[in-house]
């Protein structure tokens, strides 16, 4: 980039302050809501808050990686609330995308419809299981009647002390509530974009409201297929039936998590949050200070922070000039290790969505190290005898997906909380850089999950060992293998939190 092409004075005339790093008391830049721009005719980009002369090729190619435009195609029609009940599960994104006008009434309406229709599934699940189990000797009015009878049953009980009961309905109503709220929270940083933090939490309670019928899809198809399944011994022998109803439970969990992720993430149009330009280093509002000059706070050159080549984007995001394996490596070392080097590169703003595919790729090497950690400590325990087929085809598959929903939980979870945390200390949403940050340390969250299993390994190679321990110290033998699980483990939770504190800290006064 030559810096001879830029303009003296890219900004306007201070008049206010700056909402975060409140070094001088001055005004935002003017900007107009549709077309960013400058009171001196100077254009800001979406992608960054500022814009200088001559972009290198380099830098060039870097945006176009970067700017995988995920706005809504204007041709895309809207559709109503009520769409949601039957869309949430066919086509969770394109309802998400199509259902951005929705307000939240209808979205809170669309939810509770979702938790009856939830109701209503476990009873016709309930109903098909006796169905399936009397098939062979009664009929279906007999079992008719026995439904009707058990409902009678409930409403006696209802009858008998209907104001426990109502307390107790209202009280698990407010617990699904709640819980829904709490997920909103969580999954939040997921789809959170360069935005006020208002609007990052009103779009994830809509989503998560509207995303709720898809509940009561899962438990019917769930619950048909382990019916099927269990009825069917004729497609495999009587033996591996557990093991297939635990995959099919598995499978629901995985599908219901990246619908959820889907519908929170997908692409929402959003108005950028209006923020000075900045010193990169220290916060220090650059409004008028000449492109060339340095900052009054810390002497830093002012291209530093708003030059075009700040920011570039990690590794992977730059897969065009760099190898994809050599820039997917060096992004796992850097998210793993390197937490506040990777976060002066992220970008805050833009919609790129890169850094989800990164995290996928290593949720792959988390699955496969939780089920062969578990395959490992299954053979361990059985030792001479061999285990049985049954167990080591269901529980690996099911400990490496409870390993990917927590690696997913835990990352979204750390963003999110993180982001909460710089919301309320910086008034500005960084959720956007903790989520990007979250997801390229991913490779810590693989080592974590070695770790995890290591040590389960390690403790039931070791069992005769940790008798005697526990036999000296007084202690039973599964309380101290516990504590001693906990101990590795609690210390990769906080390391995992404070990395993406780091990364995160390294972008709050991120310009672009
Ligand atoms: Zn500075």
């Amino acid at each position: 980039m030559a810096l001879a092409s830029l303009p003296e004075h890219p900004y306007p005339l201070p008049i206010g302050r700056s909402p975060i790093g409140v070094k001088v008391g001055r005004e935002k830049p003017f900007r107009e809501p549709g077309g960013p721009r400058t009171a001196d005719g100077f254009e800001w980009q979406s992608q960054g808050r500022s814009s200088f002369g001559e972009v290198s090729v380099a830098d060039l190619e870097s945006s176009t990686a970067l700017d995988t435009s995920a706005s809504p195609a204007p041709s895309e029609g809207r559709w109503p609330a009520w769409t949601a009940i039957f869309a949430s599960g066919i086509a969770p994104r394109t309802l998400a995308r199509r259902t951005t006008h929705v307000g939240l009434r209808s979205a809170y309406a669309v939810h509770v419809a979702g938790i009856l229709l939830a109701v209503a599934a476990v009873i016709f699940v309930i109903f098909l299981e006796r169905l399936a189990s009397a098939l062979d000797s009664a009929n279906l009015s007999e079992i008719c009647l026995h439904m009707v009878r058990d409902i009678q049953e409930v409403l006696r009980y209802f009858h008998a002390r209907p104001i426990v009961w109502t307390i107790r309905i209202l009280l698990s109503f407010m617990g699904i509530e709640a819980i829904y709220l709490l997920v909103a929270l969580v999954v939040m940083s997921w789809g959170a974009g360069d935005e006020p933090f208002a609007v990052s939490v009103r779009s994830a309670v809509q989503r998560v409201w509207l995303h709720t019928p898809h509940v009561a899809i899962v438990i019917l198809t769930a619950g048909s297929v382990i019916i099927l399944v269990e009825r069917s011994r004729v497609f495999w022998p009587g033996m591996y039936g557990p093991a297939m109803v635990v995959l099919t439970l598995c499978s629901s969990g995985m599908w219901l998590l990246w619908a959820l992720l889907g519908v929170v993430g997908a692409p929402r149009p959003s108005l950028p949050s209006d923020l000075p330009p900045m010193c990169e280093w220290c916060g220090y509002n650059l409004t008028h200070i000449p492109t060339d000059g340095r900052c009054s706070e810390c002497g830093r050159p002012v291209i530093e922070s708003l030059g075009e080549g700040v920011r570039p984007g990690v590794a992977w995001q730059r897969r065009e000039v760099i190898p994809p394996l050599r820039a997917w490596w060096r992004c796992t070392i850097d998210g793993a290790l390197r937490a506040a080097v990777l976060g002066r590169t992220v970008r805050v703003t833009g919609t790129g969505r890169e850094h989800r595919v990164f995290l996928v790729t290593h949720l792959v090497l988390v699955f496969l190290a939780a089920a062969f950690g578990c395959a490992c400590s299954i053979i361990a325990t059985d030792g001479a005898s061999g285990p049985e087929w049954e167990i080591l085809l269901a529980l690996p598959s099911l400990v490496g997906c409870l390993a990917v929903g927590l690696a997913v939980g835990i990352a979204v979870l750390a963003a999110s909380a993180v982001g909460i945390a710089f919301q309320i200390m910086d008034k500005r949403n960084l959720m956007r850089a903790s989520m990007q940050v979250a997801a390229y340390g991913a490779g810590f969250l693989v080592f974590w999950t070695v770790v995890a299993y290591g040590t389960v390994v390690g403790l039931v190679m070791i069992e005769n060992v940790l008798d005697d321990l526990a036999w000296a110290l007084g202690y039973p033998i599964d309380s101290l293998a516990i504590v001693l699980w906990c101990v590795p483990n609690l210390f990769c939770l906080v390391a995992y939190f404070s990395l993406v504190a780091r990364g995160t800290a390294a972008a709050r006064y991120a310009n672009r």
